[in-house]
């Protein structure tokens, strides 16, 4: 099974792992796009930098397979779930703090056309691969940015729309816990309640 790379202008961008196994689609285009140059990111990756492509839960699609995910700890101390194919355990995105998480952060390398996507901002440059040449263009910060100053204005209304939505979302899970059971368990006890369609 290939994935061919295919040469698309606009959304969605589809992607997915090494195998095949795992597909996943982004039915919008992205919040922002960064490379994160931390040292973590180079360790994570085994490469110069991290190639992030954020996008809203909502905006966000597994289209075949199930992922697994593997929580990762971070240098603050928190934690994120990577999501790897089961299979040929290709890294596909992340999700930072929760599951539930607003944002997901997609490894541009797996798009099926990683070329649509170049970075806005490069990030952390104060550890970056000294032959890294960051081009002129691209606004380039030391550690990290302040994405209020830095996203477009459309991007933060998109992020703050999808935060809300997890909020409501929250929201009505805690009301109907204590009547009924939760709507539909896992085997993990752990899978989302939307926007994490299933495999079709
Ligand atoms: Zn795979
Ligand atoms: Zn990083």
């Amino acid at each position: 099974m290939s994935t061919k790379r295919q040469h698309s202008a606009g959304p969605p961008f589809e992607g997915g792992c090494a195998c095949g196994k795992v597909r996943y689609r982004m039915t919008a285009e992205p919040m922002f796009v960064h490379c994160c140059h931390c040292t973590r990111c180079q360790r994570e990756t085994g490469g110069p930098f991290a190639h992030h492509a954020m996008i809203e839960f909502s905006r966000f699609e597994v289209t075949l397979g199930e992922p697994a995910f593997v929580l990762v700890p971070t240098d603050s101390g928190g934690k994120h779930w990577v999501a790897r194919c089961p299979a040929c355990r290709t890294a596909m995105w992340n999700e930072h703090g929760t599951r539930q998480a607003v944002t997901r952060y997609v490894r541009v390398g797996t798009l099926d056309a990683p070329a649509a996507l170049p970075p806005r901002a490069h990030i952390f440059v104060r550890s970056k691969q000294p032959w890294v040449v960051v081009p002129d263009d691209a606004p380039s910060f030391r550690g990290y940015y302040d994405a209020a100053k830095t996203w477009p204005a459309e991007s933060l209304a998109r992020y703050a729309a999808a935060k809300a939505l997890r909020a409501e979302e929250a929201e009505a899970e805690r009301l109907a816990k204590p009547k009924t059971a939760a709507k539909k368990p896992t085997p993990t006890g752990r899978g989302s309640k939307s926007g994490r369609p299933r495999a079709k």
